[in-house]
């Protein structure tokens, strides 16, 4: 019996041994795995740069209609490409169990805001309105990872503007629980679009799964979208719902648990005081009024709603027979019967010229009407999705202006100012500044240096790490964009190497340029020493902006 014990016991050591081997070779495997679509990754996005850059740059060129229609499609079919490469690169990662989530300070209202400019203007392609409502008493400043949680408010988003053909799209944020550091927040997209029927509703979190098979056809897509959505919430310790009614429309909500930040960036507090201040909100879709009645809630402003120009001429009448006039009035254009031009109008027509400060709301393709906006009289117009430091800066200044007794319509006269101020892409910000590219593909220094071009900056050409320490050497630049991988002397040493020569003193700015799309990436290059990171494929607004931010 001794015996049989020893030999079982050898024999489970054996295993176990063996098991470990396995192990070893599982893990060394699945490493494999990860580095290879990492590598593929870089590959991939590397010729796919070229192909959008100068897609990108052949569509600014004079081009027939025909030929321009061919060149769009090639630009979106490689950004749909792009896409397809990102969500197989995720879903592998995911399953392989590689995925590593940040915990880094951030602020869910301010990037939600962002998501939602940014896909408005999808959106109103469509003429669908694209609305937030973030509960004005939930937390907004939290430790987790946005980019995730960007990712799939944007899937979800992009789903629901997608899939609708009339109607709204509304992003709602509200939180659950607050207590000990930490909050639950719900997010959910709504949408009026078509709906999914009951029996499918259930599998369309697996991958690869869409309402039948005609939806490709229509829609486009690949179904992998939500599958790497509720993933990821899982990842974060979220559960995914789905109601939904055919005809009726959807909506998609996850919950999660976040820590909040205990150390948020102080809030701006208001200059003028909009405490207790009267505002009439005026818009005919009551969500809307909604997304500002909310901002108002949380400024502490008493806000009242009116659903039509009519309605509010008679409550704007009431509150003034009363004795408590409205100290503010926000306005959209778009309302039908009587727009919002009209109301303000009819507005200042009944208070003979005096009354309160007027704010109207437009979209952007109404900047036409703006003009005879400000021959109507109101004090100033913002233009749609609202963000709310946008309103709350346009409450302050008219407010302001009213104070400090400036009664006029700041501009009646000449044209009216819009929120954001229009940009005209063709005019050169940064005319005649120096920058030193460094890339050894040379497709990629052609897309670069031509954006840059355009941009109005002078370009200088490195090949590799050592040559654009020569040339750093020779001319100090302000701004150098900086390839990571390249043969002789990557970025990650050629960026040491300059931080070493300017002793502490950080005198470049360093935007690392990769293909890598991974969370470390981002990582090395600040370790490195590097200011920023964009990744290929860049494009024009990525680089504005950087010049923005860091050419003094
Ligand atoms: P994709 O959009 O790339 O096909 P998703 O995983 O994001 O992949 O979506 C899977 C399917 O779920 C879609 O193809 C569509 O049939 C359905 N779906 C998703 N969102 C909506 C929505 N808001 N309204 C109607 N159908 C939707």
């Amino acid at each position: 019996a001794k015996n049989e014990l020893l030999e079982t016991n050898c024999q489970l050591g054996q295993a176990t041994a063996r098991a470990n081997e396995m192990a070893v070779h599982a893990e060394a495997a699945s490493r494999a795995k990860s580095e290879f679509l990492s590598s593929m990754s870089h590959e991939i996005r590397t010729p796919m740069n070229g192909v959008i850059g100068m897609t990108g740059l052949l569509l600014g060129t004079p081009l027939t209609a025909e030929q321009k229609g061919y060149a769009e499609t090639v630009r979106t079919s490689g950004e749909a490409l792009l896409g397809i490469i990102n969500d197989i690169l995720d879903f592998s990662k995911i399953e392989a169990g590689k995925l590593d989530l940040e915990i880094v300070p951030f602020d869910l209202h301010a990037a939600l805001e962002d998501l939602v400019e940014l896909l408005a203007v999808k959106a109103r392609e469509k003429r669908l309105d694209l609305l937030l409502w973030y509960a004005p008493d939930a937390p907004r400043e939290f430790l987790g990872d946005p980019g995730r949680i960007r990712q799939v408010v944007m899937n979800l988003v992009g789903n629901a503007i997608k899939f609708t053909n009339s109607g709204h799209a509304l992003v709602e944020v509200d939180s659950k629980a607050v207590s000990g550091g930490v909050a639950n927040i719900r997010i959910a997209v709504h949408d009026t679009g078509i709906g999914i029927p009951a029996d499918r509703q259930g599998t369309l979190f697996q991958k690869f799964q869409q309402v039948d098979s005609s939806t490709t056809r229509k829609y486009g897509g690949t179904g992998l979208g939500l599958a790497i959505s509720r993933q990821l919430i899982e990842l974060m310790g979220g559960t995914v719902n789905l109601a939904s009614e055919v005809g009726e429309g959807s909506s998609f909500s996850f919950e999660i648990t976040l820590r909040t930040n205990p150390s948020p960036v102080a809030a701006q507090l208001p200059a003028v005081k909009l405490h207790g201040v009267r505002v009439l909100v005026v818009d005919v879709h009551p969500i809307s009024r909604l997304v500002i009645v909310g901002m108002c809630s949380r400024w502490g402003m008493r806000a009242e709603e009116a659903a039509s120009g009519d309605e509010a001429l008679g409550m704007v009448a009431a509150a003034q027979a009363a004795g408590e006039p409205y100290r503010l009035i926000c306005l959209d254009h778009t309302m039908p019967e009587m727009d919002g031009a009209e109301t303000v109008r009819r507005l200042r027509e009944a208070g003979r010229g005096v009354g309160p400060p007027m704010i109207l709301t437009t979209s952007t393709d109404e900047r036409d009407d703006v003009r005879r906006l400000g021959a109507a009289g109101c004090d100033t117009c913002l233009v749609k999705p609202i963000r709310e430091t946008v309103l709350l800066d346009g409450f302050q200044r008219v407010l302001g202006n009213r104070e400090s007794g400036v009664t006029l319509p700041m501009w009646t006269q000449q044209a009216p100012p819009l929120s954001p101020a229009p940009q005209s892409k063709e005019v050169p910000h940064f005319a005649g500044r120096r920058l030193l590219l460094v890339e050894d593909n040379i497709v990629n220094q052609k897309v670069a240096t031509a954006l840059l071009g355009k941009l109005g900056c002078r370009v200088d050409v490195a090949a590799n790490g050592r040559e654009a320490l020569d040339m750093a050497a020779l001319l100090p630049y302000e701004l150098i964009f900086m390839d990571c991988q390249m043969p002789e002397m990557d970025g990650y040493q050629a960026t040491g190497e300059i931080r070493r020569r300017e002793g502490g003193a950080r005198r470049a700015t360093i935007i690392a340029l990769t293909a890598g799309a991974m969370a470390q990436d981002r990582e090395l290059c600040l370790r490195a020493g590097m200011d920023g990171y964009l990744s290929k494929p860049i494009r024009m607004e990525q680089l504005r902006e950087v010049l923005g931010k860091y050419l003094k």
